[in-house]
């Protein structure tokens, strides 16, 4: 039995040395605290699992879904969008439900590229984003993010040559891995450049209400023009704590949603509709206190984290966004990795190797904020010892 060429093109999965330490570890009855996943701890707001019940004891949900999705939430979606971001969606023809953001992503690859065709992919960056166009026969070349440019691509380094060839590009803002917010501009110079070489800009918007200070995330569709030349993935996952659920939605460009619905009619057959249901919850306004007491939460494990970092020479920057701090791997270690390993050794923590979302996040490390405080306070004593 042998794996597809296409699976086997997939790189090793770094962490795999490290996770067979760290379960060494534990087995060996060592407390280890991880600050490695992004997966929220903090439990869905009761008013949407509320609204899950109800939808899941009606019977109209329970046969199968359409890939159009329910009129409530594509409804709801568009409401959502006009409410927060001030961008008006046909909820018709502009917004698609996705089994989660990765779901989307993914597939979008099989939508739009054929073999040889090439992706744009932010490195350090998700790493679906580089994995998909790989599985599906094309390639992806990844658009280096430098702390010097604020980790967004610079898009005069791409060239000609290859813009003419690129078919999609991803972004992502609020970042995963760096915590990087865009720029003001930015998406704007986005969107001419993917007017210029005719590209589909995909925008991965899975943080945009996890932010600090005031700062509120825009989407990409606000940009003028963005429609024309883009979609979005709007993930429920992080931002309402609802990782388990499998909930978002594509929106924006009617063409794309049409071509990637054309596919998953030939994949799936849609997202449950009880969670729909759950997903209009999430969007309406009563939710919105909610996910103001998650903010801040995690400005509070923000605050704790990089001041600790800070008090043991780490040269962090507080971000602005996203359950992540993004910090410089100290002088002295060899690669992220061996860092990493180092502070599983000596402190039983778990932090993310930067090398493990590309390339470019080599010589940085990543820390989740989704561990309850007394647990990450534990973690940060930990790591404090270590200096
Ligand atoms: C967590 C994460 C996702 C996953 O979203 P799902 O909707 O749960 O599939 C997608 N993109 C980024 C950047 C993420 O960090």
């Amino acid at each position: 039995m042998t794996p597809s060429k296409r699976l086997q093109r997939i790189p090793p999965y770094l962490f795999a040395e490290l996770e067979r330490k760290i379960a060494a570890k534990r087995a060996a009855g060592v407390d280890v605290i991880s600050l490695g996943i992004g997966d929220p701890d903090r439990p869905t707001p009761a008013l949407i699992v509320e609204a899950g019940q109800e939808a899941l004891a009606d019977p109209s949900t329970h046969r199968y879904p359409t890939n159009r999705g329910r009129q409530e939430l594509r409804v709801a979606v568009a409401d959502y969008y006009m409410r927060r971001f001030d961008v008006t969606l046909d909820p018709d023809t502009e917004v698609i439900p996705a089994i989660g953001a990765k779901e989307a992503i993914f597939n979008l690859n099989l939508a739009f590229l054929d073999p040889s065709d090439v992706a744009l992919a932010a490195d350090p960056g998700y790493p679906v984003y580089t994995a998909g166009p790989l599985l599906v026969g094309a390639e992806a070349i990844v658009m280096p993010l430098v702390p010097e440019l604020g980790f967004v691509p610079d898009l005069d380094a791409i060239g000609a040559e290859l813009a003419g060839k690129a078919k999609l590009m991803y972004l992502n803002y609020p970042n995963n891995p760096t915590a990087a917010t865009a720029p003001e501009g930015f998406f704007e110079r986005v969107v001419a450049f993917a007017h210029e070489h005719q590209i589909l800009v995909v925008h991965d918007n899975s943080y945009s209400e996890i932010t600090f200070d005031g700062y509120r995330a825009p989407s990409f569709l606000a940009t003028p023009g963005a429609k024309d030349v883009g979609i979005e993935v709007y993930s429920l996952s992080k931002g309402y704590n609802m990782t388990g659920w499998r909930c978002a939605a594509l929106v924006g460009n009617a063409q794309a949603l049409e071509a990637y619905w054309r596919l998953k009619t030939n994949i799936d057959s849609g997202l449950f509709e009880a969670i729909q249901l759950a997903g209009v919850a999430a969007l309406s306004a009563d939710a919105d206190a909610e996910v103001e007491s998650m903010r801040l939460l995690y400005e509070r494990r923000r605050d704790l984290v990089c001041d600790a970092l800070r008090k043991i020479g780490v040269a962090v920057t507080k971000p602005r966004a996203t359950i992540y701090v993004w910090a410089p791997v100290p002088k002295g270690f060899a690669s992220s990795i061996d860092f990493c390993e180092h502070v599983l050794e000596r402190a039983a923590v778990v932090v993310s190797p930067g090398g493990a979302y590309g390339p470019s996040g080599e010589g940085w490390f990543r820390i989740s904020l989704t561990t309850p405080e007394e647990r990450l306070e534990e973690a940060i004593e930990r790591l404090g010892a270590l200096a």
